[in-house]
């Protein structure tokens, strides 16, 4: 199990044949990545993730900056001096070997001792629910079934820096998909292997991780536990992004403790003197609205009214913009609903994209 820091990284496929000209993983990537912790590569189709994730194996060599394994440099470093599992979108498996051997054979090319070959394969197997396939030749296996074996194999070893997993449950059955999460998460908290599990998926990235990276157009806009970014998003797209329906965000001007919004005073609760005048917008997740039959509040009309199981999903139009409410299951909402408040307490004022701290 390794930290791995990245340094001053960048990445640029100018020049590349089919690189968008503009694509850059931006400079801006300094993090330590801690050992033993289970991390979420998450952002939209594009981002840079998987971009991220072969830097860090060493498949990419980086335009500029310094990978490291603790304290070990290994910018230089191939994927299997490196000593990562990889697990891809689809199975890697020898087609001609029987599950066991595929499982097995990770261990065996290190020298294992036949007894603990033996025993790991099997816990595997059960994590994969494959112990009744075990003789089976992997030719002629679905390719849910030899993706699970990838999986195994990604896992199978102890003794790797870290785990890389590139949307590796994509090929997997859906129902399945929630078992073998659950699975990993088992998994790494017996082994504390150093995970990096890359997804556009918010389920799965807050399931499986402690922490999520949040990318967005090549660059990482918050690194932070699932609470931290449901509670604090440091950028309007982890708001907006993380959260069903996610953050609702509003332009709106900042003057003290109170925003504007197309002319009605909404309070803030604390004062952002150093708002800045343009490109502020105020976020608040749904949570953090209510209906109101009062005076009081931002006038908004309900336009539907979606019953998700545990609560309502409420939209409303405020001015010709959506925002969204959460109200309780049950809630009789009508006409006489014409107002929403903002608890203070959930409102962050965003410039330019980014958090401003209140004062
Ligand atoms: P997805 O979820 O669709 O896999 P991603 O977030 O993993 O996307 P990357 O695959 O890292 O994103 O791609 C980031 C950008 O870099 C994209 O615009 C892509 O077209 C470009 N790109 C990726 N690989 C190459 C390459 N080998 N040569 C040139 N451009 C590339």
């Amino acid at each position: 199990m390794a930290k791995i820091t990245l340094s001053n990284l960048a990445h640029s496929y100018a020049g590349a044949p089919a690189s968008r000209d503009d694509y850059q993983l931006k400079p801006t990537i300094d993090h330590v990545w801690d050992d033993g912790e289970a991390y979420a590569l998450l952002g939209p189709s594009g981002c840079g993730k998987t971009t991220l994730l072969n830097i860090i194996s060493g498949l990419l060599v980086p335009s500029q900056g310094r990978i490291l394994f603790d304290d070990t440099d290994v910018t230089a470093l191939s994927t299997a001096a490196r000593n990562v599992a990889q697990v891809f979108q689809f199975p890697v498996v020898y087609d001609t070997m029987t599950v066991y051997e595929n499982l097995a054979f990770p261990l065996r090319n290190r020298g294992g001792s036949a007894a603990y070959v033996d025993r790991r394969v099997k816990t595997i197997a059960e994590m994969i629910g494959m112990t009744g396939d075990l003789d089976r030749r992997a030719h002629g296996l679905t390719a849910d079934a030899k993706q699970k074996i990838s999986l195994g194999r990604g896992m199978v070893r102890e003794d790797v820096s870290a785990i890389l997993f590139d949307e590796p449950l994509t090929v997997i059955d859906p129902h399945m998909k929630w078992e073998l999460r659950t699975e990993l998460k088992t998994l790494h908290r017996e082994f504390g292997h150093t995970m990096i599990y890359v997804t556009h998926d918010q389920t799965e990235a807050l399931t499986f991780a402690d922490k999520v990276v949040v990318m967005l157009d090549g660059e990482v806009v918050q690194l932070g536990t699932p609470v931290e970014l449901f509670e604090r998003p440091e950028h309007t797209f982890v708001g907006f992004f993380i959260g069903s329906p996610g953050m609702n965000v509003l332009p709106a001007t900042v003057e003290g403790d109170t925003a504007f919004l197309g002319g009605h005073a909404v309070p803030l609760g604390r004062a952002f003197s150093h708002a800045g005048a343009d490109g502020i917008e105020i976020g608040v997740r749904p949570e953090f609205v209510s209906l109101s039959d009062g005076d009081d509040g931002l006038p908004i009309k309900v336009t539907r009214v979606e019953d998700v199981g545990r609560h309502l999903v409420v939209r409303t139009d405020f001015d010709g913009t959506e925002v969204n409410v959460i109200a309780p299951e049950g809630a009789s909402i009508s006409d006489r609903h014409n107002r929403i408040l903002f608890d203070p307490q959930g409102i962050h004022v965003y410039s330019d994209g980014w958090i401003v701290d209140s004062d």
